[in-house]
């Protein structure tokens, strides 16, 4: 008989990246709970399923294929054809066109919330158990388990697990309790983001315009909306999060121009301040770190739950691997495998988001002119182009059977 309190696998946060992996691992025969601090019922979804829009690479779109839900996301995603980048009041520009990925989008843009939706109902329909809303009191080793305390409706249980995952956002408490050190570094700048209704069609480009006080992107939403990502000084945001909506958008027209006409309704809007974050090392002792609470990216490329999603596939394949071999799924062999295989791909978008902040943000003339002269090479190179739409699309040298939008089990 199985023992009620012990699983192959416990996950902790059920945000986007955590819920992402529990779907993915649903048809398995392996015993999994997720333990989430908020509500989890369809009007008290986990806080980070809200209005906020993300751009779903192409590298994402073939996961959940492999997951098996994209048929449900892709109805409330818009395609990116074109995205259009350039370098306010400087003469650099670089269009990037699906052609030069060879698919049909660049990527989709699509709610959280509706993610959120999509994989809330994936798991209620699966044998997954879902702990919500729970608190971790207590983290315990022993040579074989990991076992958990968990705080429900004011009683006091354990699990016991061979591999707990921590996907508990950037800022972690249970990555703190074991002894993983965070790295951060504040980008002293803030995102405002709103919903923006502009006069032109957009025509499913999506702008990124990279500004003296940090990069402001628009992306295409159905009904011809777009949404907002504004980054400013802490300091100016505040400013511009009390101002009415005609003064915003008056403001939003000078800085982004009229490529898209006029600027007429702006939906609510949120602040959310920028740091980096690096969880270091990613594994303890049958613990590994992912999605947020491992890597807080900048927005600037919109790349966290790209990398959040990669690190879901790598796992998979590395836990499915070690568990069909007769493996130890929590052994740290197994998690050094999955640290080596994932581990790259974190220092190569950790390095190509600073870099972006940084020398957008140089003001010095020698390197302004670089890096137009940069965009415009990246324009008119179309091997350039093509490598630098495959990284972003995430496409990686070793790609794991769900980033080719295969099912793992
Ligand atoms: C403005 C903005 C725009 C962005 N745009 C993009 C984009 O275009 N493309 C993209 O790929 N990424 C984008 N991102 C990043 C993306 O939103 C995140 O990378 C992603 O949501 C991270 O998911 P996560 O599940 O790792 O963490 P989170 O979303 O933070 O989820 C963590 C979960 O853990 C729960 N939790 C917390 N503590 C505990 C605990 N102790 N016990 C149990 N549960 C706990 C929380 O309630 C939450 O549900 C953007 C981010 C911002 C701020």
């Amino acid at each position: 008989m199985t023992n009620p309190n012990i699983y192959d696998m416990v996950i902790l946060g059920g945000g986007l990246v955590g819920a992402s992996l529990a779907s993915a691992l649903r048809a398995t025969s392996l015993r999994i709970a997720v333990i989430e601090a908020a509500p989890w019922f369809t009007k008290h979804r986990p806080p980070s399923y809200d209005d906020r829009v993300l751009v779903l690479s192409y590298s994402s779109q073939r996961i959940f294929t492999g997951i098996g839900i994209w048929e449900q996301i892709v109805p409330a995603a818009t395609p990116i054809q074109q995205i259009h980048v350039s370098d306010q009041g400087h003469f650099g520009f670089t269009r990037l066109k699906n052609q030069d990925l060879g698919t049909s989008a660049l990527g989709h843009v699509v709610t959280a919330l509706h993610l959120g939706q999509v994989l809330q109902a994936t798991l209620n329909t699966s044998s997954i158990e879902i702990w919500a809303p729970a608190q971790v009191v207590q983290i315990q080793y022993n040579n074989q388990l990991i076992t958990v305390t968990v705080n429900q409706n004011e009683q006091t249980q354990t699990l016991s697990t061979r591999l707990l995952v921590i996907a508990d956002g950037g800022r972690s408490p249970v990555r703190q309790q074991l002894g993983i050190t965070s790295h951060e570094v504040d980008y002293q700048q803030t995102a405002i983001i709103a919903h923006v209704t502009p006069s032109s069609p957009h025509q499913q480009v999506a702008y990124e315009r990279f500004t003296a006080s940090g990069p402001l992107a628009l992306l295409p939403l159905p009904d011809n909306h777009c949404s907002l990502v504004w980054t400013k000084t802490p300091a100016q945001a505040k400013t511009i999060m009390a101002w009415n909506d005609s003064a915003f958008l008056s403001a939003l027209q000078q800085e982004f121009g009229w490529r898209l006409g006029q600027f007429r309704h702006v939906g609510q809007r949120h602040a959310y301040p920028l740091r980096l974050v690096r969880a270091q090392p990613l594994t303890r002792s049958r613990a590994v770190v992912i999605g947020n609470a491992a890597h807080t990216l900048h927005p600037v490329a919109g790349q966290g739950l790209n990398l959040g999603l990669r690190d879901v596939a790598s796992l998979v394949e590395t836990v499915v691997n070690s568990w069909q071999n007769g493996e130890d799924i929590g052994s740290a062999t197994t998690l050094q495998r999955y640290v080596a295989w994932q581990q790259p791909d974190h220092q190569r978008l950790i390095n190509l988001t600073d870099q972006l902040i940084n020398v957008f943000a140089n003001t010095l003339p020698p390197l302004v002119v670089l890096r137009n002269l940069g965009l415009l090479m990246i324009d008119s190179l179309p091997p350039l182009k093509k490598q630098f739409v495959r990284q972003m699309a995430g496409m990686k040298s070793y790609p794991s059977r769900l980033v080719r939008g295969l099912p793992r089990v």
